[in-house]
C-alpha cells in the first residue's frame, strides 16, 4: 500500500474532488512534492464531469465516461483519501472538521467543493422539489421521477425553476431522455425563469436559438415568473404583479449557484453570497494559508459566472500555487478570460457553441464538444503506470534537490528496539483522546500506571485469546483502525464467543512528534469506533515507529465451553452459509495498481467494516455446527481447516459465492493478491479440478480476505431460516453456498459444482 519511508513535512489538505483539485492531484502525481503529504477529503468518489453532464443526463455517457474516479486519481498523487464531508473550519487551529471522523490538520489547506442551486429560501422549495446538484442525490431522486412517469395514465408536468444555461441544458437533456424512453402518456416540460429571458449571460443570437429550440422541442417557456412558494402540488410565481399557481407532478430546481452556510461561520472572508472570496492567487483574502477554486470561490478582482470551465483553468495556476505555498515561495497569478467559448448541448446530440456575438449550431459542434470532453477525461482516466515515484516516495537517487537525501539521513538516525516506541507524552495524549470503555471486571487497564492489564474472568465461563496485525490496506488511518480492528475482533465471533479485552499494536510512519502523534490518533480513534461498538475495553499496546503503518489487535473473548462454535463439527447434510461477500484481496490489488473503480473500493470497505457480531449470533441461533472466519488463507483455505478435523465431504456451488462489485472483473484481468499463489497451492483438495478451474468464480477460493464475512455449517432444516434472519440484519450478500456430504476422498474432500 505505502512507498518506502519518507518524513512528513507539510501537510496539504485538499477538500471535495472538484474540477480544480483533479488537476492538482494529477500535477502532484507527475510531480511529487518532497515532504508534502497530500490528503484528499471527498464527500463524494466520482466527480461528474460538467461538460458531460448534459449528455450523460440525456443517455449519451454511462456513468464512467462521464465522471472521473477519484480514487486511482488520489493513488496515482500518493494522496491519502478521506471518504467524508467537510462541515466546518478551525481556522485558529489549522483542522477541517469532517462529519464523520475526527478532524483533520492542515499546514496548506485548498477548497474546491462545488456549489448547489441556490433555494434563495423559499417556502417549500427544499422540501418539494429536486435541486440538480449534488448529481448523484439528483439521479436517484430523476430515477424515482422516471417511474412514476412511466406508470403515468394522464399527460405529466415536469416544471424546472432556473432559465440559466444550466437550467436549459438540463431541460432540454431531460426533455430528449423522456421522449427517447418508454413514456406511455404525454409528458409537458415548464421551465420557469426569474429573467425576462433565458440565457442572461450569453448573447442575444445564443438565446433566440435557444428560445427556437425549446419551443421545437415543445417545452413552455415561462419568463419573469418570480417563484416564491412551492407546496406539494403547485409552483406559487408572480408575473407582472399578478400571482399565478402552476400545478407540477414534479419539480426541478436548477437555478445560480450557492455556497453552503457553513462558510460564512468559519471566519473566512467570504462574499454576500457565503462563498470565499480570494484573490488573484486563488488565496484567502483573509486566511493566507487556505486557497479556493470552482464555484466555491469568487475572485475579488474578476467576477465571473460560475461555471465547471472557469474551474478546469484555475486547476493549473492552484496546483502551482499549493506547491509554492508549500515551499514558501512567491505566487502566480490566475487572469481569468473576460469570454470564453461555452459549447451549450441541445439533449439530442446537437449543440450550440457561444462566445460572444459569435455562434453556430448542429450536430457538427456536438461531435467537436464530445471530443473536447473525451480528451479531458482521458487526462484523468489514462494514469501513467505506477513508477514508484509517486509523492510519499523517496527513491534514493531519484532526486537531486538534497531534500530526499535529508530525509533518508534522517531516517538512518531513528532507533530501533524499544527505542523504536512512540514516545510517553505523544501517547498518553492521544489516549486522552479517544474514547476507552471502562468495566468493573477490567481490574488494571488503560488508564493504570502498572506493567499489564489485569482483567477478571467470571467462574465458569472460557477465555478465548487471538491475534492479528497488518499492514495498512489503506491509507486513511482512521478507516484503517476501523477495519483492523473489526478484522481482530472476527475470531472472538467465528468461536462464538464476546470480545471483552484488547491490547493494540501499532507501527507509525516515521515524522515529526506533531505528525506521528495526529496519524496514531486517526488510528486509534478509528479502531475504538469497533471496539465500542463491540463493547471491547483497551487494556493496553505497543507502539512503534516504522518504515509504514501497520495496526493490530490482540483480543479476548469469553465464551460458555458449550456455546462455543468449532471448525471442528461440521456433519453430512448441513447447508454451509457464508455471511459476506468475496475478492477483497483482489480488489485491493487493483486499487494499487489504478485499475479498481472507486465504487467498488467503497463497496468493499463497506463490507470490511461491517461487524461479525450479530451474525455470529443468529449461527448460534440456528444451531451451527461449526463455524470460522474467512480472512487470509481465502475461502478454500478456511474451508480445509473446517473439513479436516470434521472428517467430512463439502460439495460448494460456484454460482452462489457472493461477490464483491468489480472482483471478477478484476480476476479476469489476471490481478492477484500476493498470497493468491501460497493459497493456490491449496487447489489439490478439489476433487474435479480439471472440469472446474475455467469457471470465472473459482480464483475466487483462493482470494485472501480482510475483515471477512463468518463460514458456518448449519443443519439444513435451519439454513432457509437463517439466511433470510441474515439478509434481514444487514448481511445483504449472504448466501448457502453447498453442503457437507459423507466423507470419501480424506486428500481431495472437496467438490465444485458448476
Ligand atoms: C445541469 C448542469 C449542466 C452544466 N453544464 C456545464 C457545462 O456544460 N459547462 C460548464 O462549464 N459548466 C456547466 N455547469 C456548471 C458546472 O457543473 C459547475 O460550475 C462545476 O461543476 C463547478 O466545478 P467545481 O470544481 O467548483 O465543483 P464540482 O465539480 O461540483 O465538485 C465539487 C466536489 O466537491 C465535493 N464536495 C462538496 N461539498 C463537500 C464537502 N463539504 N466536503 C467534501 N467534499 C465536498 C462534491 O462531492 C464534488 O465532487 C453545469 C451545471 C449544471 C447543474
Amino acid at each position: 500500500m505505502q512507498g518506502q519511508p519518507y518524513i512528513v513535512r507539510k501537510d496539504l489538505v485538499l477538500v471535495g474532488g472538484g474540477h480544480s483539485h483533479v488537476a492538482v492531484l494529477k500535477a502532484f502525481g507527475m510531480r511529487p512534492e518532497p515532504g508534502v503529504r497530500l490528503t484528499l477529503i471527498a464527500r463524494d468518489i466520482h466527480t461528474p464531469y460538467s461538460g458531460m453532464l448534459p449528455g450523460y443526463i440525456a443517455g449519451h455517457y454511462d456513468f464512467d465516461e462521464a465522471h472521473v474516479d477519484l480514487r486511482p486519481l488520489a493513488h496515482f498523487a500518493g494522496c491519502r483519501l478521506y471518504h467524508d464531508e467537510m462541515i466546518g473550519l478551525d481556522l485558529k487551529n489549522n483542522r477541517v472538521l469532517c462529519r464523520g471522523r475526527p478532524e483533520v490538520p492542515y499546514d496548506v489547506l485548498s477548497i474546491d467543493i462545488g456549489s448547489t442551486p441556490d433555494e434563495a429560501g423559499i417556502p417549500g422549495a427544499a422540501k418539494y422539489s429536486l435541486p440538480v446538484k449534488p448529481v448523484d442525490r439528483f439521479l436517484i431522486g430523476w430515477n424515482a421521477i422516471e417511474h412514476r412517469v412511466r406508470d403515468a395514465t394522464r399527460s405529466f408536468r415536469i416544471a424546472v425553476v432556473g432559465g440559466g444555461a444550466g437550467g436549459v441544458e438540463l431541460t432540454l437533456s431531460l426533455q430528449h431522455r423522456i421522449a427517447t424512453s418508454c413514456a406511455t402518456a404525454p409528458v409537458q416540460f415548464h421551465l420557469f425563469s426569474e429573467a425576462p429571458q433565458i440565457l442572461p449571460t450569453h448573447h442575444e443570437r445564443v438565446r433566440r436559438k435557444f428560445a427556437r429550440i425549446l419551443s421545437e422541442r415543445n417545452v413552455s417557456v415561462h419568463l419573469a415568473h418570480r417563484v416564491h412558494e412551492i407546496t406539494a402540488e403547485h409552483l406559487l410565481a408572480t408575473h407582472s404583479g399578478s400571482n399565478l399557481v402552476f400545478p407540477y407532478d414534479a419539480l426541478i430546481w436548477a437555478t445560480n449557484a450557492a455556497a453552503p452556510g457553513w462558510i460564512t461561520r468559519t471566519g473566512l472572508a467570504a462574499t454576500p453570497g457565503g462563498f470565499i472570496e480570494v484573490d488573484d492567487c486563488l488565496q484567502s483574502v483573509s486566511h493566507p494559508g487556505v486557497f479556493a477554486a470552482g464555484d466555491i470561490a469568487t475572485m475579488r478582482n474578476h467576477l465571473r459566472a460560475k461555471s465547471g470551465v472557469m474551474a478546469v483553468r484555475q486547476g493549473p495556476v492552484l496546483a502551482a500555487n499549493l506547491r509554492h505555498a508549500s515551499r514558501g515561495e512567491t505566487l502566480s497569478a490566475f487572469f481569468p478570460q473576460r469570454r470564453f467559448l461555452a459549447l451549450i448541448s441541445t439533449g439530442d446530440r446537437r449543440a450550440v457553441a457561444s462566445r460572444g456575438p459569435w455562434t453556430l449550431e448542429g450536430a457538427l459542434v456536438w461531435r467537436w464538444k464530445d471530443r473536447i470532453d473525451r480528451r479531458w477525461m482521458q487526462r484523468y482516466r489514462d494514469l501513467p503506470p505506477l513508477n514508484g515515484m509517486n509523492a510519499g516516495t523517496v527513491v534514493p537517487g531519484h532526486r537531486n534537490d538534497g531534500v530526499a537525501i535529508r530525509e533518508i539521513s534522517e531516517l538512518a538516525m531513528r532507533c530501533g528496539g524499544c527505542g523504536s516506541k512512540i514516545g510517553s507524552t505523544v501517547l498518553t495524549r492521544v489516549l486522552a483522546r479517544i474514547p476507552i470503555i471502562s468495566r468493573a471486571d477490567i481490574l488494571i487497564g488503560m488508564r493504570d500506571a502498572d506493567d499489564a492489564a489485569v482483567v477478571e474472568v467470571p467462574a465458569g465461563q472460557v477465555m478465548v485469546h487471538t491475534v492479528d496485525f497488518f499492514r495498512a490496506i489503506v491509507d486513511d488511518p482512521y478507516l484503517f483502525g476501523n477495519i483492523a480492528a473489526n478484522h481482530s475482533l472476527g475470531d472472538i465471533y467465528a468461536m462464538g464467543a464476546q470480545p471483552q479485552s484488547a491490547l493494540a499494536i501499532a507501527s507509525v510512519p516515521f515524522g515529526s512528534e506533531a505528525k506521528i502523534e495526529q496519524t496514531l490518533y486517526e488510528l486509534m480513534a478509528g479502531a475504538a469506533v469497533s471496539l465500542e461498538e463491540s463493547g471491547t475495553a483497551l487494556v493496553g499496546g505497543h507502539t512503534s515507529e516504522g518504515a509504514e503503518l501497520a495496526f493490530g489487535l490482540s483480543v479476548n473473548g469469553l465464551a460458555e465451553r458449550s456455546r462455543l462454535l468449532r471448525k471442528s463439527g461440521m456433519r453430512p447434510g448441513d447447508r454451509l452459509i457464508l455471511g459476506k461477500a468475496l475478492g477483497t484481496g483482489t480488489l485491493f490489488a487493483a486499487d494499487m495498481r489504478h485499475q479498481a473503480k472507486g465504487r467498488w473500493i467503497d463497496a468493499a470497505l463497506e463490507s470490511m467494516l461491517q461487524s461479525n457480531r450479530t451474525a455470529a449470533d443468529c449461527l448460534l441461533r440456528h444451531g451451527a455446527h461449526a463455524c470460522t472466519d474467512i480472512t487470509g488463507f481465502g475461502l478454500l483455505g478456511h474451508l480445509l481447516e473446517m473439513t479436516r478435523p470434521s472428517q467430512v465431504d463439502v460439495e460448494v456451488e460456484l454460482d452462489s459465492l457472493p461477490v464483491l462489485e468489480g472482483a471478477i472483473e478484476s480476476l479476469t484481468r489476471g490481478i492477484f493478491s500476493s498470497l493468491q499463489p501460497e493459497n493456490i497451492r491449496l487447489r489439490r483438495a478439489i476433487r474435479n479440478l480439471e472440469a472446474t478451474a475455467t469457471h470465472a468464480c473459482y480464483p475466487l477460493l483462493f482470494d485472501p480476505q480482510t475483515a471477512g464475512g463468518l463460514l458456518a455449517s448449519i443443519p439444513e432444516a435451519n439454513a432457509a431460516a437463517c439466511l433470510a434472519d441474515l439478509h434481514q440484519l444487514g448481511y445483504i450478500q449472504s448466501a448457502i453456498i453447498g453442503q457437507v456430504l459423507e466423507p470419501s476422498d480424506t486428500a481431495a474432500p472437496v467438490t465444485l459444482i458448476l
